[in-house]
């Protein structure tokens, strides 16, 4: 381990308790709570820095970041994903009822997903900073194909992988691809989780696992950097979010935290959580004013695969995100899910897993329970790409499957006669 290069980081403070700790005395979460005690990496106060400049990256604010100068080799170009803006989404806002509607697509990642900004980050800092070499996660699909794509990507980085084997197939068809170790457990997402923590106390792998690995969070703020950057500066009234495990509205809010501090932006969205009616211990956890550490495991099913967690990893954070924002959590049938999925495609041109839909369904839910007002900016952050389930996405139009034509202009004019 060599933390050369990286002073601009003055510690890791735990989110439940507040204890401090040095970079170097902990990996994962703090030591006193346990896996409940997410941890934050605490940065040297420079309120007199300006944004950096240059190609929009995951690395762009480095200073902001447990990055040494430039980032490994294979890393360095992703991000920047597109922000489509309010004026080209005006009949979405109409349709959803509210002031403005904006919507950051992370499905354009290398590998689909949101996911690919921890794994990067992760990856980044285990080669450049902790010269580990194999690197496992326990996921439900996206942050594992993640994984793979980033190891892939960058020479001497192993992943090895434990995702549920319920996992979708183009989601295990990505692992593999990428070359990445793959086992697929008897089991959910939960017993994945535990089974990849003990394997890496065993074997000596680093462990990218969400919650325990506080680097997760560093690469997913970077997702609010490119916010506010694309924005102007000028965040949203609201940020909406789907969550399972919490790790992605931790980071958003650790991101916005951070830019508010410095003085760049001027103020915080409230941040709505969006959980699957299947998978809410965390709406629960919230109606009850439950604290992280009293939370217990829900059963979990949902058709959308990302964010169904029994025990959601990250869940101080997620918790914290919520509270901190007088934001709020909501929750959504998975068939809301799924009729979401082809409302976002057809006004906006994006085409979202159902986890990633899920967002969409939350905001017109938040906006039937009155949480978000009729001329309120909102953002909804888009998480996955649609291609990685296609599965689920054909239900949603397996009533519109077009009958198999011949190839004649009388049997295309008669099909097109019957548009409406
Ligand atoms: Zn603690």
């Amino acid at each position: 381990m060599d933390f050369t290069g990286l002073e601009h980081i003055i510690g890791l403070e735990c989110v439940v308790c507040g204890e401090r700790y040095a970079l170097a005395d902990t990996l994962y979460a703090c030591p006193r709570c346990g896996e409940v005690g997410a941890l934050d990496v605490l940065y040297a106060d420079t309120t007199q820095r300006q944004p950096a400049e240059g190609p929009l990256t995951f690395w762009r604010q480095r200073d902001l970041l447990p990055v040494k100068g430039v980032p490994v080799a294979g890393l360095a170009a992703l991000g920047g994903t597109p922000l489509i803006g309010y004026d080209a989404l005006q009949n979405l806002a109409t349709a959803l009822d509210v002031g403005e509607v904006c919507i950051k697509n992370d499905g354009l990642n290398l590998t689909g997903s949101l996911k690919d900004r921890a794994s990067a980050m992760v990856v980044n800092y285990a080669v450049q900073t902790l010269g580990r070499r194999v690197i496992a996660t326990a996921s439900t699909g996206n942050a594992a194909a993640a994984l793979a794509g980033c190891c892939a990507a960058v020479p001497d980085a192993e992943a090895v992988i434990f995702v549920p084997a319920s996992a979708p197939e183009a989601k295990v068809a990505q692992m593999l691809i990428f070359g990445a170790r793959v086992i697929l457990v008897d089991g959910d997402y939960d017993t994945a989780f535990d089974l990849c923590t003990e394997a890496c106390q065993e074997f000596g792998w680093y462990n990218r696992s969400t919650g325990i690995n506080p680097m997760t969070t560093e690469g997913k703020k970077t997702v609010a950097f490119e916010i506010a950057e694309q924005l102007n500066w000028n965040l949203p009234d609201v940020i909406v979010v789907s969550v399972g495990d919490g790790s992605i509205i931790g980071g958003v809010h650790k991101g916005c935290r951070e830019l508010y501090n410095l003085g760049w932006v001027d103020k915080l969205p409230r941040l709505i959580g969006v959980q699957a009616a299947g998978s809410d211990a965390l709406v629960d956890a919230w109606e009850r004013g439950l604290t992280a550490p009293e939370m217990v495991p829900h059963p979990a099913h949902t058709v959308a695969d990302s964010i169904s967690s029994g025990l959601p990893r990250d869940r101080a954070k997620a918790l914290r995100a919520v509270r901190e924002t007088d934001g709020a959590f909501v929750r959504v049938s998975d068939d809301a899910i799924l009729e979401a999925i082809p409302m976002l495609a057809r006004q906006s041109g994006v085409f979202a897993e159902p986890a990633a839909a899920a967002s969409l369904a939350g905001l017109q839910e938040a906006r039937r329970q009155g949480l978000v007002q009729p001329d309120e900016q909102v953002l909804v952050l888009i998480t996955g790409n649609g291609l990685k389930d296609v599965r689920s996405a054909m239900q949603t139009v397996s009533h519109q499957k077009p009958a198999i034509t011949p190839p004649t202009l009388a049997a295309v004019q008669a099909v097109a006669g019957k548009w409406s």
